[in-house]
């Protein structure tokens, strides 16, 4: 329980890595503000509820649209009202459209760098005062093997994706000598419902079922040919927000089953 009496924001928290990452630090005695885009606040509070229950936590939802940058730095706000403090923030929110550069939808560009990289510049904006009057802090950005290398058809993505790298050397610099940290993590392939779409028109282009789709679409670029699975990028915002990772900064991550070893 190293983050026993921590006050953690987790934006894009309700699904996939997010819900991991938050389950994470909740099981290490964090309090937990969660979000992200649901059909009914009642359904991001039933999230909260079970985290809180299952962890023995105070776990808030907040539904701020990571579009929206004064809905974020009211999130932000929120969190510090309910906790005292914002001690971990995980800029996790994300979305993803592909297409080629010359057909991509500038809504989607728009909407994509908005998400992706904007967001976590709000919302580190927001926190960080909150950390640098405390001595400590944590700011751990969901980037990707696409804030390393490229694939076609992702400009948004992997222009955002290498932004928040860019945005994650400079925070850690500017606040490597006050006792917080910033890092990226850079996931391969995981199972979650953001890749849905690719695995889909992967299986309709070869005509084969879903199974198959996945285990072409991670074998394309993923030498251990499997899927990286959200409780390891828990298992590592965990670390990184321990004693043991406090000289660990500005760094950027792969999770990636070797696929940018290659
Ligand atoms: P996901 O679709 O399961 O989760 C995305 C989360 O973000 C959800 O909680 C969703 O509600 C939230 N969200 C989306 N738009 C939002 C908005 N405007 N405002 C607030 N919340 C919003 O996807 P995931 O795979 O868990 O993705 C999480 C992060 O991991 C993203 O930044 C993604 O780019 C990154 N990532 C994913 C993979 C992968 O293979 N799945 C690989 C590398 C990096």
């Amino acid at each position: 329980m190293h983050l026993a009496g921590k006050a953690a924001v987790v934006t894009g928290s309700t699904s996939g890595i997010g819900l991991a990452v938050a389950n994470a630090l909740a099981a290490q005695g964090a309090k937990v503000l969660i979000n992200g885009l649901v059909a009914k606040p009642e359904e991001g509070e039933a999230i909260a509820a079970e985290m809180a229950r299952r962890h023995g936590v105070e776990v808030r939802f907040h539904g701020a649209d990571m579009a929206r940058p004064e809905q974020i730095a009211e999130m932000i706000a929120a969190a510090a009202e309910a906790f005292g403090s914002v001690d971990i923030l995980v800029n996790n929110a994300g979305i993803q459209h592909t297409a080629p550069t010359e057909a991509f939808p500038i809504e989607r560009w728009d909407a994509i760098i908005a998400v992706n990289l904007s967001a976590a510049f709000h919302a580190t904006r927001a926190a960080l005062p909150y950390m640098q009057q405390r001595g400590w802090g944590r700011i751990i950005n969901t980037a990707s093997v696409h804030g390393l290398v490229a694939s076609v058809h992702k400009a948004a993505y992997v222009a955002a994706k290498h932004g928040i790298i860019g945005l994650t050397k400079v925070v850690a610099l500017e606040n490597a000598d006050r006792g917080i940290t910033c890092n990226a993590i850079c996931p391969g392939w995981v199972n979650t419902p953001l890749i849905q779409q690719q695995i889909v028109d992967l299986a309709a282009r070869d005509g084969v079922d879903i199974d198959e789709a996945s285990r072409r679409l991670v074998g394309a670029k993923q030498p251990s040919k499997g899927f990286v699975q959200p409780e390891q990028i828990g298992a590592l915002v965990s670390f990184l927000c321990s004693d043991a990772a406090s000289q660990l900064t500005g760094a950027s991550l792969p999770v990636d089953g070797g696929w940018t070893a290659q």
